[in-house]
């Protein structure tokens, strides 16, 4: 018998979910909060690493599709000084394809495929251990019950509370995003500055991180420590009142480097928020977490990448499944926490280090992690 089963959350994890399950013809129904894929921005570049994004698109069947489509020239890495000098500037290799960048929008397009996606179905709520299944409801008062249903919603998941009282917290550091558009022929000074790939600064609790997307399009994070109410006496959908008050947060670093908030377009403002480290919770039959909703970390380029992995390995044994639908759940939680676990340690000791009091404990963790 084929088991009733939701994802609830159309993200990485979500979809890499709803595609290997799709691969494996099994039925699965999607719902997502947004009204449309496009309905707003998709977000900056991620990189997909080859034991972890890559080897959950391997499960899709969607390899092929991602290299066509990814940049490894986008692994290009560049640190500068606050002065403007270049300490670091690693280059890949023509065959390196350990962590090509791909943008959001053209991951989620091609995890999408075939996929039938319920649109503007946010949840609202979880409830497991009906007679009938699990029940979900929705805004409008309706209500479904499935045999499983996946919380793949992200930071604010509204399945979370099914399983566990955890909430995210402020992690100390703001994260302050703008972008440039064109950037190779309306900034090529500020191209040549960012290289191929991305280029940051670190300073005494500041960093400023530029990537490239395609299309010339670039985002740029002001990172900084602050408390969360920094922005009290700032109206945040002023930008030249943002800018300002970045520029004076950033002052004394190199007239290029700066260049790149003076030209930025507009300004979001993202402080980071996690979840404990090593989040667990006891198991409850029916219902379990993927990606963020389980283990939100610090944005060092591990979250996306174990969102899929982990969509794509629980999608695998729920098709395996040879009846005991509960105990493949069960094992998939207990390897998935023991990964995200060591993930989340290595993430929180890196943020630390790379907005910090001590620049230099930044260049030393791009060192240690960094191919030389
Ligand atoms: C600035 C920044 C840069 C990053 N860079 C990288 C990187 O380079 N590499 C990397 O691996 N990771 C990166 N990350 C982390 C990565 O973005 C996340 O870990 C990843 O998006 C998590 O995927 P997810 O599917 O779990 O959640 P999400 O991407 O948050 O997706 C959740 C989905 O659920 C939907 N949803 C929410 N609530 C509901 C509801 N109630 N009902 C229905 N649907 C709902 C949302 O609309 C969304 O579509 C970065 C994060 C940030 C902030």
């Amino acid at each position: 018998m084929r088991h009733r089963i939701a994802v609830i959350g159309g993200g990485p994890a979500g979809l890499t979910f709803a595609r290997v399950l799709h691969r494996h013809a099994h039925p699965v129904t999607v719902l997502e909060r947004d009204p449309a894929p496009d309905a707003r921005p998709p977000g900056g570049t991620l990189d997909l690493h080859e034991k972890l994004g890559q080897l959950a698109l391997g499960k899709a069947g969607l390899l092929a599709e991602f290299e066509a489509l990814s940049r490894p020239e986008g692994q290009a890495m560049r640190i500068l000084d606050t002065d403007g000098t270049v300490l670091r500037d690693w280059q890949p290799r023509p065959d390196d394809r350990a962590n090509p960048e791909i943008d959001r929008g053209q991951l989620r397009d091609l995890l999408l495929g075939p996929l039938d996606v319920q649109w503007g179905r946010g949840v609202t709520e979880v409830v497991p251990g009906t007679r009938d299944g699990v029940l979900v409801r929705f805004p409008d008062g309706r209500q479904e019950t499935f045999d499983l249903v996946v919380g793949a919603d992200g930071a604010w998941s509204r399945v979370r509370p099914a399983l566990s009282s955890a909430t995210p917290h402020y992690a100390g550091v703001t994260s302050v995003e703008t972008s440039l558009d064109d950037v190779d022929t309306r900034h090529p000074d500020l191209a040549r500055l960012i290289g191929d790939g991305s280029m940051a600064v670190y300073g005494v609790n500041r960093a400023l991180v530029a990537q490239r997307n395609s299309g010339g399009h670039v985002k740029v994070y002001a990172q900084f420590r602050a408390p969360l109410d920094w922005h009290t006496n700032l109206d945040l959908a002023d930008v030249e009142a943002v800018r300002s008050s970045l520029l004076a947060l950033f002052d004394g670093w190199a007239a290029p480097v700066l260049g790149l908030l003076r030209r930025g377009i507009a300004f979001v403002h993202r402080p980071l928020y996690v979840l404990p480290v090593s989040h667990t919770w006891a198991h409850v039959p029916g219902v379990t977490l993927l990606g963020d909703a389980a283990h939100l970390m610090p944005p060092l380029g591990v979250g996306a990448n174990l969102a899929m992995l982990e969509g794509a390995e629980l999608a695998e044994s729920v098709a395996s499944d040879s009846g005991d639908l509960d105990e493949a759940v069960r094992a998939f939680e207990e390897q998935m926490w023991a990964r995200a676990g060591r993930w989340a340690k290595i993430t929180a000791a890196g943020l630390e280090r790379l907005v910090s009091p001590d620049p230099a404990e930044a260049l030393a963790f791009f060192d240690e992690v960094q191919p030389s």
